[in-house]
């Protein structure tokens, strides 16, 4: 029995998603670093779709081979676990160079290896397009505003970073890649795309991820406290991950090469945003208000009017439907969790 099903498997085809047939002109290599994060793996699945041919690299930080499981096997995928502080050699036409822990609680976890994968990672991508002639995008965050004087944040605004404060290593490393970019881009002449993206929720964040999103929606499901951290006045906008993924992508395409916002400008308290999550969980969990953290921004919402004009993009997805999938997504992550315990 065990060989008949051995056979049936090798000769039935494995199903992958639909994936465009783009002529060879169109057909590009694309490198995705960081692609089997949250966010790289719905650019991956997006690209993938397009047609074009995605390798991967990714050393598994905070990243897991799950969220693109969808895609190995397939003749344009390839997954490569390496570490980006290491050079890497591959022969490609554009690079989204997203690979970095983002939450607050994985780069303050290894500060000094957030910094290297930030700066050495970000040379080592650079010094590959450049010997390639690739294209390069670089992921950097609303961070770089630090705890933002001017708001709503416009790219011009230089920004408010504690160099040495708790969450440095990230907004400085961050500030050193976009450095980094632009004197690649004048001295190799390195054809840059730079994103500043603001804070990004939806399907396959982290169950450990530590981020505001996750936290209540995890609390909300397990009927726990749900956790504001200080007075819960501080405000952030969020955006839902299919939103900054159609930005990364026309970015990439575009001819405009100064940093960009891709967020969404609607802004919520914390305070508000934990009674939202409550609501549509259906439940009627307190709401605590417990230490606040050090160096947290108060304030942040994009100024995304360069987005408007020069990429013609604009975030779509309302927050209550951007939660409604995510919520569906963790209710399914736990309950199979449950399963597995119960095995
Ligand atoms: P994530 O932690 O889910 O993904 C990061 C990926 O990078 C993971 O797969 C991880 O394993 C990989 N990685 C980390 N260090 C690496 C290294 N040294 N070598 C190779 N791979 C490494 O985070 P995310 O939310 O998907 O964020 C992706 C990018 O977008 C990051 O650069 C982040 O700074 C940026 N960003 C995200 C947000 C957000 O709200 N999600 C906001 C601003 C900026
Ligand atoms: N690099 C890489 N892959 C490449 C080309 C370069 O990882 O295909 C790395 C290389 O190891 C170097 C870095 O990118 O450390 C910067 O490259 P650059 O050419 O700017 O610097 P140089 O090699 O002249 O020091
Ligand atoms: N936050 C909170 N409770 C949590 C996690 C985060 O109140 O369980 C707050 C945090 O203090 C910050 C905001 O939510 O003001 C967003 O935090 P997150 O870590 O998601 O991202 P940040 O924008 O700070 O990088």
């Amino acid at each position: 029995l065990e060989k008949k099903l051995a056979y049936i498997e090798k000769q039935t085809p494995r199903r992958f998603p639909f994936v465009n047939n783009l002529n060879h002109k169109s057909k590009k290599r694309i490198l995705v670093t960081g692609g089997a994060g949250f966010v790289g793996s719905h650019l991956v699945d997006k690209l993938m779709m397009s047609g074009h041919e995605v390798t991967v690299v990714d050393n598994f930080f905070t990243g897991s081979k799950r969220n693109v499981e969808q895609w190995v096997g397939h003749e344009n995928f390839e997954l490569i676990h390496q570490d980006i502080v290491t050079p890497l050699f591959v022969e490609v036409d554009e690079i989204y160079h997203l690979a970095s822990p983002a939450s607050p609680p994985h780069y303050m976890y290894n500060s000094v290896k957030t910094i290297k994968t930030n700066t050495i990672g970000t040379i080592n991508m650079l010094g590959l397009a450049k010997r390639v002639g690739a294209k390069i995008l670089i992921a950097s965050t609303s961070e770089v505003y630090g705890d933002p004087e001017v708001h709503p944040q416009p790219e011009t605004y230089w920004g408010h970073v504690n160099p040495i404060g708790p969450r440095a290593c990230y907004d400085e490393g961050k500030r050193v890649a976009e450095t980094l970019s632009y004197a690649y881009a004048k001295q190799d002449r390195v054809s840059v795309r730079v994103a500043r993206i603001f804070n990004t929720y939806g399907p396959r964040m982290h169950v450990d991820d530590g981020r505001v999103v996750s936290n209540f929606i995890l609390q909300a499901l397990r009927n726990e406290t749900l956790t504001v951290y200080g007075r819960g006045n501080q405000t952030r906008s969020f955006q839902y991950v299919s939103d900054l993924v159609e930005g990364l992508v026309t970015l990439m395409a575009s001819n405009f090469t100064q940093p960009v916002n891709l967020g969404n400008p609607v802004e919520y308290t914390i305070s508000e945003f934990a009674s939202i999550i409550r609501a549509i969980v259906g439940n009627n969990n307190p709401i605590k208000s417990v230490d606040g953290i050090e160096d947290d921004p108060q304030r942040r919402k994009p100024d995304i009017t360069r987005a408007k004009i020069h990429l013609k993009w604009t975030p779509k997805v309302p927050l209550r439907e951007g939660l409604i999938r995510t919520i569906a997504h963790f209710r399914g992550v736990l309950e199979k969790s449950k399963l597995t315990l119960s095995l």
